[in-house]
């Protein structure tokens, strides 16, 4: 990578609301529709056609998500917050037990900024934050979100708010007081800290950047799209895994396989989508079985997998709709399960992963035994964060 070299200008036309059509500036702060019926999530559009951005000039761009520029909202490169995040590698599975007549391929997050895929999201919204005059940021999170948060913040230069249940392991919140953030501890789950975040927040004059009510962390997290085509020669798996939480990196994920369509970088295949959730917040699951097209609110209690506890994801619609046009399915694994596929992992492949992550190989097996996943396909195990954060609630043994 050429360090000076400059990132091209963005394509971005405009923010849409998928639901009711109605359009917004990128040039003015959003979060959802203002239409009172729909509130949706709003969605960046760019002006794609074939050749407006060619794959082949990818060489020539950094080894980070913003080698994708051209489909980033970041219209002034000064206001370009980056730790590096993004290019992260696939690896294949080789030693574990159960790979026989697959290629299992395990798209590995831990390396990036604050050690997970959350700093894809928080690079592009607090970009965008900035680029539009943001001076302090809130957020509710139950791990990840707010450390990366704080540490793009504190790059940037803007004051971050972290609102987190006070059962959170104790090294997500000592990050975000590291960077520099002002933690404040909720004696309850991630609904009450959004509660909260957000009256603070509207009182305080703080920009909210919770999952899909923020336009542009969907953005970052649809690099991971993009790389996946690219590393994998423009050939897509035939199945994706993807620990659900708030959603938002399985339809950045999906919208990115869109845009490259249009760009003409791919076709029109698409991978099956898998959702797999913790059995104690497994609502989109349940939805998906039922055939119903939002989920219910679902909070059974602790999970280690915190990054999964999100009991009615604010875009439940829009996943399970990702999850049936791909001819997909949802799946739950529980915190026992979890642990043990943490521990396998680490022996036989060397990679100390996070519980999310770990689920995705558990989810792997029970598909495969089912024949839902058949001989020969390709499978992607997105996984979507290092394990380090997590071992106080790990046995080690
Ligand atoms: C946040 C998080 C998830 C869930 O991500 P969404 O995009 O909100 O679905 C999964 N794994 C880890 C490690 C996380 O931090
Ligand atoms: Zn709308």
């Amino acid at each position: 990578m050429n360090i000076l070299h400059q990132p091209s200008t963005s394509l971005i036309s405009h923010l849409e609301c998928p639901k009711c059509g109605r359009t917004y500036l990128h040039q003015e702060l959003h979060t959802v529709c203002e239409n009172t019926n729909c509130q949706s999530s709003l969605f960046a559009r760019y002006n794609l056609s074939p050749g407006v951005f060619k794959k082949e000039s990818l060489r020539a761009n950094p080894n980070s998500m913003w080698r994708y520029s051209p489909v980033l909202p970041i219209e002034k490169v000064e206001y370009m917050i980056s730790l590096g995040e993004g290019f992260t590698p696939i690896l294949p599975l080789q030693n574990l037990d159960g790979l026989e007549e697959n290629r299992v391929y395990w798209k590995d997050e831990s390396g990036n900024p604050t050690g997970s895929f959350k700093s894809r999201g928080q690079s592009t919204a607090i970009s965008k934050a900035l680029e539009l005059g943001v001076k302090a940021a809130c957020i509710p999170s139950a791990g990840n979100a707010a450390g990366a948060l704080a540490a793009y913040c504190a790059k940037a230069g803007i004051k971050a708010h972290v609102f987190m249940p006070k059962e959170t392991p104790q090294l997500f919140k000592d990050e975000c007081v590291l960077y520099g953030a002002n933690l404040t501890e909720v004696d309850g789950n991630i609904k009450d800290c959004s509660k909260l975040a957000s009256e603070e927040g509207e009182k305080n004059g703080w920009f909210p950047v919770f999952t899909l009510k923020e336009p542009y962390r969907l953005e970052g997290k649809k690099t991971m799209g993009y790389e996946i085509a690219e590393q994998m020669d423009w050939i897509l798996p035939d199945v994706i895994l993807y620990p659900t939480g708030g959603g938002t990196g399985l339809l950045g994920i999906w919208k990115a396989f869109d845009e490259m369509e249009t760009l003409g970088w791919i076709g029109s295949e698409r991978p099956r989508m898998v959702s797999v959730q913790a059995t104690s917040c497994d609502g989109i699951t349940q939805a998906f079985h039922q055939h119903q097209t939002e989920s219910e609110y679902v909070d059974k209690g602790f999970t280690i997998a915190n990054g999964l506890r999100v009991p009615k994801p604010y875009a439940d619609e829009y996943i399970l709709k990702v999850l049936r046009e791909s001819q997909g399915t949802a799946i739950t694994i529980n915190d026992a399960e979890m642990e043990t596929g943490m521990k396998e992992i680490a022996k036989k492949e060397g990679l100390l992963v996070c519980p999310e992550g770990a689920a995705l190989w558990q989810a792997f097996k029970k598909l495969k035994e089912k024949s839902w996943i058949k001989p020969g396909e390709k499978v992607l195990l997105m996984n979507t964060g290092s394990g380090y954060k997590y071992l106080e609630n790990i046995e080690i043994n």
